[in-house]
């Protein structure tokens, strides 16, 4: 079939909605027809975007999470899709399997979401509020720093460092966090710092 539409009729048959009318615009049957009446609308259309950082490994690939639902308005907002970002200089769009499977992640039933402690002698984890667990762990850092602080070391050479403690810090956060983490974990003197993230 030769069909022959001008510039104008181009435009309109491009324009919003491709819908059934403007397919026919071009000039096809109605097998085209109904097959564009039959598209779904996209389905990105009226998600809210956020960008984020990938959790998994060091290359800190961004992300775009699409979600739906606005908390502000008392409704339950839920992430229903995950693409890479494209103007992230670190990945430019794409992801790797683990980080396009990330969704998954996110709804999966056994994703800890909430800081859970293990009381001496049992067997078993239990969910704590955020503050029990912030007073916790800064109450044992603080035993252990007292009591392992090494300020000299035996030849009077002053080094100010925590020999007993380790600090593992991830790959989703900024430079500027970065920067700060590693500035609070240096100030205590802990010696034995790692960081998922090494870009
Ligand atoms: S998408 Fe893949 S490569 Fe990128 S941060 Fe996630 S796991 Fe790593």
């Amino acid at each position: 079939m030769n069909v022959q539409f001008s510039r104008r009729q181009f435009l309109k048959g491009t324009g919003a909605g491709v819908a059934g009318s403007a397919i026919g615009a071009f000039g096809f049957g109605g097998a085209e027809v109904a097959l564009a009446q039959a598209a779904q609308a996209f389905k990105l259309s009226k998600a809210t975007e956020t960008r984020n950082t990938c959790p998994y490994c060091s290359v800190s690939c961004g992300m775009i999470l699409y979600s739906r639902g606005d908390v502000k308005k008392g409704e339950k907002a839920e992430i229903f899709h995950i693409e890479g970002d494209v103007d992230n200089p670190v990945n430019r769009g794409t992801l790797c399997p683990k980080g396009a499977g990330a969704l998954d992640f996110i709804h999966s039933k056994q994703r800890v979401t909430r800081p859970m402690h293990r009381k001496p002698g049992s067997d078993k984890f239990e969910p704590v509020t955020w503050d029990f667990a912030m007073e916790r762990i800064a109450k044992l850092m603080k035993e252990d720093r007292d009591a392992n602080f090494v300020e000299k070391t035996r030849d009077g050479v002053t080094v100010n460092r925590w020999p007993t403690m380790g600090f593992l810090a991830g790959c989703a956060t900024s430079n500027e966090a970065g920067w700060l983490t590693w500035k609070a974990v240096r100030g205590l003197g802990i010696v034995a710092v790692d960081n998922q993230a090494r870009i």
